[in-house]
């Protein structure tokens, strides 16, 4: 049957067996007969069924440089860590000439030593449930630190931010006096779970996060096999020298010195980070995109 949002008024189908529903674009979670707000405030999301360790290791044998075996590495330990996160669906809207508007959902880490691998996650909005007691035996399990009314400042600066941007963007900035009108709604608490994984290879220790809802590997790191790290070096020293090429031409076309340095600080900070990667013997990955201010899934016309 068809149900619509309380909230954003989105509209969406749902299984007619179903008594509770949550709006897939802001997160509310509803009891569809009535279209009251549920109550209960704390939920989880359900780990995935997948082994976190065999997902890290497959991830990371298609990465740059990564060694051919490395998905025969052995994985030394796999702790699970429920981190409690505020969700927030945030509204904002900016008027002057033309309406500025900004929609998100944000998930606000609140607690747990993870919160800062987490800030500006896009946590999914999708598939949250009641939480289970019984979950708190299971992993290491974590309170939150971080109370609802200071997450909620957080997801207000972000939506400020978000606007101010867009407006500066539109050519339009904020001045003194103009007005926002904004909606912050809180979406509950969520014990959302984290997958931190040991594993061994030649000897030496590494670790990876993976998310334990969909397998998404948020932060690991890999051995650089030394032929990648020797290319990854004269790659570097390639952009460096593309960047002095550039400025010389800039600077005769300009007349001036400023070209050429103009180049070659852009070609120093295209390849540092290479240089950086070259001559480390681990890399750092990521599969996820961090957003700024919120995860932006709509922006209402
Ligand atoms: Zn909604």
């Amino acid at each position: 049957m068809e149900v619509q949002c309380p909230t954003c008024s989105a509209k969406f189908k749902v299984p007619d067996t179903v008594t509770v529903a949550t709006c897939p674009y802001c997160g509310t979670t509803f009891h569809i007969h009535t279209g009251e707000e549920a109550k209960e405030e704390h939920y989880f999301f359900p780990p995935m069924k997948k082994d976190p360790g065999g997902v890290l290791l497959k991830f990371l044998s298609r990465q740059y440089g990564a060694p051919a075996d490395i998905t025969s590495a052995k994985i030394l330990e796999k702790e699970l860590h429920w981190v409690p996160v505020h969700f927030f669906y945030a509204h904002g809207r900016y008027r002057r000439w033309t309406t500025i508007e900004e929609v998100f959902f944000e998930g606000i880490p609140a607690g747990s030593p993870l919160a800062s691998l987490l800030a500006g996650y896009p946590f999914p909005i999708r598939g949250k449930r009641f939480f289970d007691q019984s979950l708190v035996g299971r992993g290491r399990y974590y309170e939150p630190k971080l109370s609802k009314e200071e997450a909620e400042r957080e997801v207000y600066d972000h939506l400020l931010n978000a606007l101010r941007s867009e407006a500066l963007e539109e050519d339009k900035p904020f001045e003194s006096g103009d007005e926002v009108e904004y909606e912050i709604k809180y979406q509950g608490l969520v014990h959302y779970p984290i997958w931190k994984v040991h594993y061994e290879y030649a000897g030496e220790n590494f670790a990876g996060y993976v998310d334990g809802t969909d397998g998404r590997v948020i932060k690991a790191e890999y051995p650089l096999m030394s032929g990648a790290r020797k290319k990854a070096s004269l790659l570097g020293a390639g952009l460096l020298g593309a960047g002095l090429v550039f400025g010389v031409v800039a600077a005769g076309m300009y007349g001036s010195a400023w070209g050429l340095l103009g180049g070659i600080i852009s070609a120093g900070a295209g390849s540092y980070g290479i240089f950086r990667k070259g001559v480390v013997k681990r890399r750092t990955v990521s599969e996820v995109r961090f957003g700024g201010g919120g995860n932006i899934y709509f922006k209402p016309l």
